[in-house]
């Protein structure tokens, strides 16, 4: 005898994917409720509300990260 739950049938590929879809979609509408995502002001670019912009760096109309830093990050370190 099996000790784990068998599935009596096998459920259809149409079937998963609606349960996949269905799941996809509530995760938008949690993640629109949580992550508060606006447009930056002086490039655009999709950014976090309240944060400075990843991609210009810009925060409230002052530059407070340089850019090349803020994109590319720390590729050497000197010993
Ligand atoms: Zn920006």
């Amino acid at each position: 005898m099996a000790k784990h739950p068998v599935p009596k049938k096998k459920v259809s590929q149409a079937r998963t994917a609606r349960r996949h879809a269905a799941f996809t979609r509530k995760k938008h509408v949690r993640l629109n409720g949580i992550v508060n995502v606006i447009a930056c002001d002086s490039c655009g670019q999709p950014k976090m509300n309240q944060f400075a912009c990843p991609s210009c760096g810009t925060f409230r109309g002052k530059t407070l990260m340089k850019s090349e830093v803020a994109t590319k990050g720390i590729k050497k370190i000197k010993a």
